[in-house]
């Protein structure tokens, strides 16, 4: 049975208390479209109260520390984001690879604390411009699956992917449908490398610059799974039209 169209936002380092109208509005459009699954990684400062003021969609963190508690002033481990109502945590994305020098073999141990302490796990994963304009993207980010996607006992199941062009972030710029469409069977055929027949079944979201205007044919390419949404997940009316239109898809 394929999974339902996943739509998650990445608040990223934006929002206070006053940003839960925000949260509820969006978990009651969400009711609206019950064929779409819906959730939201507000600062983790917002966790705990967001996971209050909603009742479907799910909340996560957008990282974690790979180790369960210790010394590591400022940082939050898994079992802590579990612990204050997340259900999932992004990890890997491009700004913490870039801004706090992540490597593959972190994420990848980061992912398997997340998956350990019962979260689920967005993995980002994503070429730059300069890689993408030599040829490399797809052997770059075959690269990054193969160096962070976490050991599993069993198959995957709590794993998604997302496939986030590092040039497509915040800009408004999109890769074609073409190279959407290549890349995400490559990601297909790199997890079922990776995983075997469990890899068949991984989400692979898209994200970079989805909007309501460009979501509905980024969300009908094969093998795109959802999206992660950054800047148009800030405000309900935005974020409920791109659920709006993977409910649409749904329906087809
Ligand atoms: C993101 O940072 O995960 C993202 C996809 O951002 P935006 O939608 O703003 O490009």
């Amino acid at each position: 049975m394929a999974a339902l169209p996943y739509i998650v936002g990445n608040w990223k380092m934006h929002g206070t208390r006053a940003m839960l109208t925000e949260a509820r509005a969006i978990d009651r459009a969400a009711a609206r479209f019950p064929k779409v699954q819906v959730a939201l990684a507000p600062p983790a400062t917002l966790i705990f109260r967001m996971r209050d003021a909603v009742e479907l969609i799910g909340v996560g963190g957008q990282d974690c520390r790979s180790e369960e508690s210790g010394a590591f002033t400022g940082d939050i481990s898994a079992p802590m984001l579990k612990d204050a109502g997340a259900d999932f945590t992004i990890l890997g994305h491009s700004e913490r690879r870039t801004l706090h020098g992540e490597s593959d073999a972190l994420v990848k141990a980061k992912a398997e604390a997340a998956l350990g302490a019962g979260l689920a796990v967005i993995l980002c994963v994503g070429e730059t411009e300069a890689q993408r304009d030599a040829g490399d993207a797809i052997a770059v980010v075959a690269a990054q699956l193969e160096g962070s996607c976490p050991r599993t006992d069993g198959a995957p199941e709590k794993l998604s992917i997302a496939y986030e062009p590092v040039w497509a972030i915040g800009t408004g710029r999109v890769p074609s449908i073409e190279d959407v469409a290549e890349m995400h069977a490559a990601i297909r055929a790199k997890l079922v490398a990776l995983y075997g027949e469990g890899g068949a079944d991984v989400r692979i979201l898209y994200g970079g610059s989805v909007k309501a205007e460009n979501a509905a044919e980024l969300l009908s390419v094969p093998d795109v799974g959802g999206a992660l949404v950054g800047g148009a997940s800030l405000s309900a009316e935005s974020f409920t039209a791109i659920i709006g239109a993977a409910a649409l898809l749904d329906a087809d």
